[in-house]
């Protein structure tokens, strides 16, 4: 893997893992966890315009794209889970929690 790619992937794991020290393991249906990830676009748009056209939220946006992909990533988590789960219930009669 190019070095680019491991510090990229390194910077959302950080985050994942920050995410899961500040809210836990988050469960959520699908518009809950749109709404999370568009609320996170949202401020990856501010950072680039505050980057063109000056703000506040300058120089962020590394950062918030970050938020971007540790949010997709922790939803994509979420549903592999339910798929591990639902495969171990099916051939275990238990669950993976
Ligand atoms: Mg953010």
């Amino acid at each position: 893997m190019k070095i680019e790619a491991v510090l990229a992937f390194d910077a959302v794991a950080d985050e994942r893992a920050k995410q899961n020290e500040k809210w836990g393991v988050q469960r959520h249906g699908p518009f809950t966890w749109l709404a999370i990830l568009t609320e996170e676009v949202g401020e990856l748009a501010e950072a680039a315009l505050h980057d063109e056209f000056g703000g506040e939220h300058a120089d962020t946006l590394k950062e918030e794209l970050t938020h971007v992909a540790a949010v997709a990533v922790q939803w994509l988590e979420q549903l592999e889970w339910e798929e591990l789960d639902l495969m171990q219930a099916l051939t275990e009669g238990g669950t993976n929690e």
